[in-house]
């Protein structure tokens, strides 16, 4: 784990790049963060330095957990909070009163009440349990309030940060935001993906070695809704894998540019033409890009919806595309079963409706299934995770990141700079 003493310059600088994109918080380089100002510790570390008791340790964490989307209150998956639990437990153990603040989806800016984007409060009542001590909540996470609720706390205290993306400067550096959060606390503590402790030891050792040295064949499942987010990491795995499923609510993306008619289903027509130019490139390079041959179709965005099966290219004008179909599943089975490291990010459909669970929760399946005959199977994404626990499979496959988007990144190929700054260390 990283911890950073919470000089205002110093979270200044830390506190910048806080958006799960920007991964950049521990790049000295960029930062220029002297040696001296960014110590890399672990928690064991800094405690044996310092007397934490009674200080405020403000913790980045990854609080990104799905919702249900029933009453869009109820955690559907926990991984990610009890992901927190040790450190946090440690820290407490130290007498450290620890702060906590993560975003929370992507609010860009505006104060979102309720759902995905909105505030943090459906996590308060579960972490109360995971953490088994109080958890205060505050409904900003920097001014006058804030520091208040801050200077109050006592020994062992937990207070709770508002989703930190309802301010814009959170994505866009904003120093103003930084120095907010600066006056909170005594120490910084990054227990998001890029803390160098349990989380990010286990995620480097099984995604890097997944990428860079595969037990091959290596194939990757990719599925979910935002294109956008997916082209790139899908181009790079073309460099890489033996054979790479589509699936999720972006596959009609690229049957759009086949030509096919999508019906209602979703599309982001500006990528229209990249996810043309990938399938030429998978071909080119002979790795198998497969397209879902089938697809289970709605009259509507709704758990009642009639539904049908269909061929993906025969797809009627008034429907939409929610979930793979048998055939597709038959086909990725036949895949799955020939290669020896899966990597499985996005579901298959929408997995949150019951008609639509079926590819997700069948491909969750085949990943435990695969990795009883010996293959390395890991899932990435809180989607996929909530699914393959959903299914009671959690401890059937090798691992599973709660890196989120920051796993993507690290199959994209990209070196995260948190990373690198701790090679370097
Ligand atoms: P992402 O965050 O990009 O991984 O997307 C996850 C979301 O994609 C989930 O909430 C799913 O409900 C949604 N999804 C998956 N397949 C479809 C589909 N065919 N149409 C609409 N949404 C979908």
């Amino acid at each position: 784990m990283m911890f950073v003493h919470a000089s205002a310059s110093v979270l200044r600088q830390t506190a910048r790049s806080s958006s799960a994109a920007a991964l950049s918080y521990l790049n000295a380089r960029s930062f220029h963060i002297t040696p001296l100002a960014l110590e890399k510790l672990n928690v064991e570390g800094l405690a044996a330095k310092v007397d934490l008791s009674g200080k405020n340790v403000l913790m980045r964490v990854d609080l990104n957990v799905p919702l249900s989307k029933d009453d869009d209150v109820t955690v559907t998956d926990d991984t990610r909070l009890r992901a927190i639990v040790p450190t946090t437990k440690f820290l407490l153990e130290k007498g450290a009163n620890v702060i906590l603040c993560s975003h929370f989806g992507r609010p860009k800016g505006e104060i979102i009440e309720k759902g995905k984007n909105g505030r943090l409060n459906p996590v308060v009542e579960p972490l109360k349990t995971l953490l088994g001590v109080d958890v205060k909540k505050v409904n900003d996470c920097v001014g006058e309030e804030v520091e208040a609720a801050a200077k109050a706390l006592n020994k062992g205290d937990v207070l709770l940060l508002e989703n930190t993306r309802f301010h814009k400067g959170e994505t866009k550096n904003d120093p103003e935001l930084a120095a907010g959060l600066g006056k909170l606390a005594d120490y910084f503590v990054m227990d998001a993906f890029v803390q160098p402790g349990y989380l990010l030891d286990k995620e480097l050792k099984y995604l890097k070695g997944a990428v860079d040295d595969p037990k091959r064949p290596l194939c990757a499942i990719i599925g979910g809704a935002k294109v956008s987010t997916k082209l790139p990491v899908i181009e790079s795995l073309i460099e890489k894998c033996d054979v790479i499923l589509l699936g999720g609510g972006m596959i009609f993306t690229f049957y759009k540019a086949l030509g096919y008619d999508i019906g209602k289903s979703m599309v982001e027509e500006e990528y229209v033409e990249l996810a043309g130019k990938l399938m030429k490139q998978a071909e080119e390079k002979g790795v198998k890009l497969i397209l879902p041959p089938d697809v289970v179709l709605a009259d509507k965005f709704a758990e009642d919806a009639n539904t049908a099966i269909a061929k993906a290219s025969e797809i009627n004008g008034d429907w939409m595309g929610l979930d793979v179909g048998p055939e597709t599943l038959d086909l990725f089975k036949e895949e799955i079963g020939k290669c020896n490291t899966i990597v499985f990010n996005g579901p298959m459909g929408v997995f949150e409706m019951k008609p639509f669970a079926t590819g997700t929760i069948t491909v969750a399946e085949l990943m435990a299934e695969a990795t009883d005959r010996g293959a390395i199977t890991i899932v990435g994404g809180g989607d996929s995770v909530a699914a393959v626990n959903q299914a009671g499979l959690g401890d059937r496959v090798s691992h599973i990141s709660t890196g989120g988007g920051a796993s993507l990144e690290l199959l994209e190929g990209k070196t995260l700079p948190g990373v690198a700054a701790l090679s370097e260390a």
